[in-house]
């Protein structure tokens, strides 16, 4: 079992909306005509349409389209940065403040949870069967696509459980587990088929081709990237995803160090320090540019603030410091070009982005073989733009089996 780490930012998400703040804020929404909350959905989330059906009391309809768009809502509506994407372009900033859709989304997931609503059903078999490779965000989203229309989809999925990054890579306390696997369990109602502990190799991936219509692999990005400076070989030098799923998964030999630097600007090293933090370091953030052009979203990286963490920006890591092979210190340099700086630590996390791993590298796009999610893009994005790039890839699987 995962320990629960509860960041301020997260103690709020957790209150949640009851029914009575969730029908006032769905009252203050002005039923746009042209809805610009809807277009600013990557995944197709309608929120025009489900606060409208809130609006009139009809909870279950509201759901509905909720998780009929969107196969990860509960997952999105905790860490979606709605404040870039439907909330900013929500009309009713023009008057006050924009409608909190975030909110009222994980109330209605939440409804749909109590009241065993299970919308999702297999669709009519068309004899037709599909392999996914990976079960992370962008899989999820197409496998759940496709079998709702009748295709027998299989996820092969290297770990234990499915999920990929919203599993092993994003702190229980902005995305419990249990928000999770409510969304996963809702895939399965699809009709989607799990082989767990199942690693696919390039001459699996060969067999797949012969033995399925179509094969999708949306594997993800989980190879740490290189960190080329002086040092980088000591014990104490972690990368963030390695760190994050050891934490999360209390591993017998993750220990967390006294004085703990996370470098990057992302809300991956947002959650490492975090972790760092909760677990009694003192923990600090250095980031080679501004606050302002950090990829975080800025409700983390404020939460971290609240945590009294410092973050030392402009500052590019130059040497790892150590003696008898342990990490003893930073020394980082100003982007001004004359300005450095020291830190002292027992442990380094670079939290500065992953690359594909070496089994799929430089995979060639071929008839019946579809990628897509962080792997086509060499970045990660956000689980929404994940649950877009997967409801395309089962949109193009489907025409293409026409
Ligand atoms: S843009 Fe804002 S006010 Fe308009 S329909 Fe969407 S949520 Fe309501």
């Amino acid at each position: 079992m995962s320990k629960t780490i509860m960041t301020p930012y997260a103690q709020e998400a957790e209150k949640g909306y009851d029914f009575r703040r969730a029908m006032e804020e769905a009252s203050r929404c002005l039923l746009c005509y042209d809805a610009p909350c809807s277009e600013g959905c990557p995944a197709g989330t309608d929120p025009a349409k489900f606060i409208r059906s809130l609006r009139f009391k009809n909870v279950w309809g509201a759901a509905e389209t909720i998780r009929e768009n969107n196969p990860l809502a509960g997952c999105c509506a905790d860490v979606c940065p709605y404040d870039n994407m439907c909330e900013k372009a929500c009309s009713r900033s023009g008057i006050d403040r924009p409608i909190h859709i975030g909110k009222l989304q994980k109330f209605l997931v939440e409804q749909e949870k109590e009241e065993n609503m299970n919308f999702m059903k297999p669709g009519e078999p068309n004899g037709k069967r599909i392999a996914c490779i990976g079960a992370g965000p962008s899989s999820l989203a197409c496998a759940r696509e496709l079998a709702r229309n009748g295709y027998a989809v299989t996820i092969f999925e290297a770990n234990e459980k499915a999920g990929g990054m919203l599993t092993y890579g994003i702190l229980p306390s902005r995305l419990p587990q249990k928000v999770v696997d409510f969304d996963i369990e809702t895939i399965r109602q699809a009709g989607v088929q799990f082989e767990f502990n199942h690693k696919v190799d390039r001459d699996e991936l060969e067999r797949l081709k012969k033995e399925y219509d179509a094969v999708y692999v949306g594997v993800g990005l989980w190879k740490a990237k290189d960190v080329t400076i002086p040092g980088a070989e000591l014990s104490g030098v972690e990368n963030a995803l390695s760190y994050l799923k050891a934490a999360r998964n209390q591993d017998q030999d993750f220990k967390v160090g006294e004085n703990v630097i996370v470098i990057g600007g992302g809300d991956v090293a947002m959650d490492c320090v975090s972790t760092a933090k909760q677990l009694g370091a003192n923990a600090v953030i250095v980031y080679r540019r501004t606050i302002e052009e950090a990829p975080a979203n800025m409700e983390e990286v404020a939460a971290v603030q609240k945590m009294g963490i410092p973050i030392f920006t402009q500052f590019a890591p130059e040497e790892i410091l150590g003696e008898n092979g342990k990490v003893t210190g930073l020394k980082a340099a100003g982007r001004d070009g004359y300005s450095s700086l020291i830190l002292k630590a027992d442990q380094i996390v670079f939290a500065i982005g992953q690359e594909q791993t070496d089994e799929f590298a430089g995979l060639e796009k071929e008839a019946g073989v579809f990628t897509g999610g962080d792997m086509l893009y060499g970045r990660g994005r956000t689980v929404v733009e994940a649950v877009a790039d997967g409801k395309q890839a089962a949109a193009d699987i489907a025409e293409y089996l026409k």
